[in-house]
């Protein structure tokens, strides 16, 4: 649904609309449009997505705590404490930097995923950068590259985890100029005829596939050309050591037929008009991948002595590898407890790909598995152990700041200093000058760091008594 739609048949999403229009009013982007606009690209992405009305307000709110003098209470109090707590959350995954050092990217999703509490938060989260990479050429060198590191490393590969494909490949396709732009240009400038030619050839070959499929009366619900993108291609070149002349994929032909039945019914009449290379069918459907893409693929000999890939799938099951989870979450609109049921699943589930045995990061994740990874409010991580409280944070920082520590705010909440610190906390200390380290911190504090600077501290305090 439009945004403009959402508008019209919901006031609280029209309320919001003139609120987020007011509250951002005079304050610009760097690319000089007014502020709301990008507001409300992010929450036209979400609409369209036929998410619900609370996780749109939310979107259209998502900035307001960081760039207004509004304060999540101001938000709660006139949407909701559902809004004010998605609100929150897309906040909280603002404070996570990651700054482009590989060895950092495993801390950066295990902070992500332990943060989130529900999974609109993380399509906000995604729409939010989808907008930031397209307006991404206004923004300074160095910020554009920080940008486009985080996307490329952490959004783009969660937005694949969740199925998400279409919002993925364009986050991870316009990151790849921003860090490559010497690749991308020669890549651009060597596929270019390629791409030209393929378009024509298929062009004239698809006819012959449209007869065969009416003689063999297959219903079909539409056929388009899917062109590999660039980031892709260039991973795939990357990875396989091929060049270009045998990347069969680079457009493959797409058939969006009525039913699963149908898909097979597909199948059969390619392979009678154009044989199959051996060894290249993948169903898809049978075997869905883990994120839960279903389709069958193919690869044909065709015409002139040519290799083509064709993939076949139904209406539902392309809006679900376009779309993923967005996709399924619009099902459960209206049916609260089955929406909670299945925010619950998915948020498991990404935990299970963060500590699946299978998955190649396996190794590091075990190593992570007692450690916590907390955010200073300017979004830099600190590593700490579980059970960690504030004052071990404090001590990470520096050991004056542990020292003279008095207080602490997690997640904009004052806290104890005793409070236990979870993965995506925002951390921030208050010190006080002069303040010294006391003996009960002794009963909490998990860090070795905080304990012996404690008791070195004790220890001189005693002999001063003394
Ligand atoms: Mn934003």
């Amino acid at each position: 649904m439009s945004l403009k739609t959402f508008i019209q048949q919901h006031p609280r999403v029209a309320d919001a609309y003139a609120f987020a229009e007011s509250v951002h009013r005079g304050q610009t982007r760097k690319n000089g449009q007014p502020y709301v606009d990008h507001v409300t690209n992010v929450a036209a992405t979400v609409a369209e997505l036929n998410l619900d009305e609370e996780t749109v307000i939310a979107a259209l709110l998502h900035d307001i705590v960081e760039q207004t003098p509004h304060i999540l209470s101001d938000v709660e109090n006139r949407f909701g404490a559902t809004v004010a707590r998605l609100v929150g959350g897309v906040e909280r995954l603002g404070a996570i930097k990651y700054r482009g050092n590989k060895a950092q990217r495993t801390a950066v999703r295990v902070s992500i995923l332990g943060s989130i509490d529900d999974v609109r938060t993380l399509i906000i989260k995604l729409a939010d950068r989808l907008d930031s990479m397209r307006t991404i050429r206004a923004l300074p060198a160095d910020k554009q590259t920080r940008i486009a590191a985080e996307t490329a490393d952490i959004y783009a590969p969660l937005a694949s985890q969740l199925g998400m494909q279409r919002i993925g490949g364009e986050l991870a396709e316009r990151s790849f100029p921003v860090l490559h732009p010497k690749e991308y240009e020669n890549l651009v400038a060597s596929v270019r005829d390629q791409y030209r030619e393929r378009t024509a050839y298929l062009k004239k070959i698809t006819p012959l596939l449209v007869a065969e499929l009416g003689k063999n009366t297959v219903p079909l619900v539409s056929m388009d050309y899917r062109a590999k993108h660039y980031h892709s291609l260039h991973e795939k070149l990357q990875r396989t050591g091929k060049d270009l002349g045998t990347i069969y994929d680079l457009i493959a032909i797409r058939l969006i037929v009525p039913s699963v039945e149908s898909c097979y019914a597909a199948l059969g009449a390619v392979h009678a008009l154009w044989p199959p290379v051996p060894g290249r069918i993948k169903d898809y459907i049978a075997l869905p991948k883990q994120n839960g893409y279903r389709s069958l693929h193919t690869t044909v000999f065709s015409p002139e002595n040519k290799i083509t890939e064709i993939q076949i799938r139904t209406s539902e099951m392309h809006e679900q590898a376009e779309n993923g989870i967005a996709a399924h979450w619009a099902y459960k609109e209206g049916n609260t407890a089955a929406a909670a049921r299945f925010n619950g699943d998915i948020i498991q589930r990404l935990r299970q790909w963060r500590e699946d045995p299978g998955n190649p990061q396996s190794f590091r994740i075990d190593f992570f598995k007692d450690r916590i990874f907390v955010n200073t409010p300017k979004g830099e991580i600190v590593d700490l152990p579980a059970g960690a409280t504030p004052v071990d944070f404090a001590y990470q920082i520096h050991s004056d700041v542990g020292d003279t520590c008095r207080g602490a705010f997690v997640n904009g909440k004052a806290a104890a200093l005793d409070f236990r610190l979870r993965s995506g906390d925002v951390v921030k200390i208050v010190t006080q000058k002069n303040k010294k380290p006391s003996a009960s911190w002794l009963a909490f504090v998990q860090t070795n760091a905080a304990k012996s600077r404690i008791r070195a501290h004790l220890k001189k305090k005693r002999s001063l008594d003394a």
